[in-house]
This record gives structure tokens, C-alpha cells and sequence, in this order.
């Protein structure tokens, strides 16, 4: 995946031999919990977060250790070291911005905690190309960390299943040992590769969705106030809001009645941008739901 790997790092203007490619980012969490993590080893999360990581920690028979988010839903990461080194966990993985809850920790909080456990970091940042507190650009500065990217959100290519690692020469070399050697397929190498030289057109469009996403959210934000205590969206630095609301399921219900498909979990929901018209299709049909 020379090619692949050079298109991918000359995106984001990083190095390409700190760059290994995988069949989707799910891949690569699976590969690295498989190849880090011993059975009964210990695997810091945190509630809510990406299902996957516990899904795979299980398949390898590795032992999570959940931290729960504080009530606002922010990773406390105070927390988060002092259950790492109580444990003597030997990786800590979330994701950052966080999927679903739509938050991001600031790049200084990452480095503390980073600096802070005697454990491999797995930093999960599919969702940054829409804030801007990456650490892709330092991952050569620790021995402790991985960056996971994956095509499959801001640059639009879930189907070509398509993800990276990002980490120094010693740990990306581990990676290429052990990941199976055509893990990547033709086809999405040449699919990539194209993807990534349409720099311009990319941030482009990333561009038009935070612009997509503030009217979204100014949107909701005005029914917050119109009608209180109805709804809570969090803050975002991602493509979705996510909203809390004790009618949650009867929101999702009517919602999916008028023929839109939002995604509903418990107490909230997820509410992905769309196309400006979409967006006003939701906000319209999200009144509505306020005022039957
Ligand atoms: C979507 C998503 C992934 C999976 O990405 P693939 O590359 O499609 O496997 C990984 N992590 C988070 C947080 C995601 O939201």
C-alpha cells in the first residue's frame, strides 16, 4: 500500500512510513487489541463511546475496564489515568471526537493523558477532519501511540472499507508484522489514492457541512429554548448532534413515520447533517414533534 499510504500522508502532510493501511478502521482496532493485548489483559474504555472496541476486546478475551463519562457526558481524564495505572492497564482506546456523543477532548488533555499511563493510547480520530485538535502531526514525539483515521466519514468512502493507523516507526513496523499481508485490496488502493489527491474538493466539502452543521445546530438550539426542558444537545465537533430527551423513542417513532431515519439510543438520539434541505426537513419535523 506504498502508494496508498503516501496519498493518505501527503493529505494530512505527515510522514508516510508512519502510515499503515486497513481494511476499515474496524480492522485495525481488531489487529491492534489482537496483537497488543493478552488474554484477561486489561483495556481502559469509556461509556458512551464506539461499540466496537469492547466487541473486539471480548473476541480477544481481554479484560475492559468501563470509565463512565461524567453527567455532562466530557471524559474526565484525571479518571481516566487514575484507572489506568490502578489496573495496570496495558491500553486505553476511545474515540476522539467521540462518536456519539458528538464532544471532543482538547489536544492538551490527549497529551496529558498520553504522558500520564504506562499504557498504549489507541486515539480513535475518525471524526476529526471536522474539528482541528489532531495529533496526527506528533505521533513521532511518543512511544505509547496510535492514531486511528478511517475514509469512511468527512472523505465520504465507507464502502471501499478503507482505514489507517498512524504511529512511530517501531510500533507501525509491529503493525505491518503482524496485519495480513494483502489486507488491502486493489481496487480500494487505487480508490484511495484517487480519493486523496482531491484535496481541495475534500476540505471543500468539509467545509460546507460544519457550515451545513452550525444551521443545524442553531436550529435545534433555538427549539431548546422555545421549549424548555424538552431537549438537550450537547456541543459538537462532529457530523451529527446528539440530543437527550425523555421522548426519545417516541421522536425516533415519528420521525421514521414521516420517512426519515434518525438514530435513536435510549435517552438520545443522533441526528447526522444532512444537505441544507435536509437539515430543515429535520428541524421542521423536530418542531413538529414539540408541538402535536
Ligand atoms: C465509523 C467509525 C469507525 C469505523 O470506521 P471504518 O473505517 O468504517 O471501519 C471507527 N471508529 C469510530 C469512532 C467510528 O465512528
Amino acid at each position: 500500500c506504498t502508494q496508498l499510504c503516501k496519498a493518505f500522508a501527503d493529505y494530512y502532510s505527515i510522514d508516510h512510513k508512519l502510515v499503515t493501511a486497513g481494511n476499515g478502521s474496524d480492522e485495525l482496532i481488531s489487529l491492534i487489541i489482537t496483537a497488543f493485548l493478552m488474554k484477561g489483559e486489561k483495556v481502559v474504555t469509556v461509556k458512551p463511546d464506539f461499540s466496537m472496541y469492547q466487541f473486539y476486546a471480548s473476541l480477544s478475551e481481554a479484560q475492559c475496564v468501563v470509565v463512565e463519562k461524567e453527567e455532562d457526558l466530557s471524559i474526565s481524564v484525571d479518571q481516566l489515568i487514575t484507572t489506568c495505572i490502578k489496573e495496570s492497564a496495558k491500553m486505553v482506546i476511545f474515540s476522539n471526537p467521540c462518536n456519539p456523543t458528538s464532544l471532543g477532548l482538547h489536544a492538551d488533555e490527549v497529551r496529558r493523558l498520553i504522558r500520564c499511563v504506562n499504557a498504549l493510547v489507541v486515539l480513535d480520530e475518525a471524526y476529526m477532519d471536522f474539528w482541528d485538535q489532531s495529533l496526527l502531526g506528533e505521533v513521532e514525539q511518543y512511544d505509547n501511540l496510535i492514531i486511528l483515521r478511517t475514509s469512511s466519514k468527512a472523505v465520504g468512502g465507507a464502502a471501499i472499507r478503507l482505514g489507517f493507523a498512524v504511529s512511530n516507526p517501531m510500533i507501525t513496523k509491529a503493525l505491518r508484522a503482524v496485519k495480513s499481508p494483502y489486507n488491502v485490496n486493489t481496487f480500494t488502493q487505487q480508490a484511495g489514492i484517487r480519493l486523496f489527491s482531491h484535496k481541495e474538493e475534500l476540505q471543500d466539502a468539509c467545509r460546507q457541512l460544519i457550515s451545513a452543521r452550525e444551521e443545524l445546530y442553531q436550529g435545534i438550539l433555538k427549539l431548546e429554548k422555545q421549549f424548555p426542558n424538552r431537549l438537550h444537545m450537547y456541543p459538537t465537533c462532529t457530523n451529527f448532534v446528539f440530543l437527550k430527551m425523555e421522548q426519545a423513542r417516541e421522536a425516533f417513532d415519528f420521525f421514521l413515520e414521516q420517512g426519515v431515519a434518525i438514530r435513536f439510543m435510549g435517552l438520545y438520539l443522533r441526528i447526522t447533517v444532512g444537505s441544507p434541505a435536509e437539515n430543515r426537513e429535520a428541524l421542521r419535523l423536530l418542531r413538529d414533534f414539540f408541538n402535536r
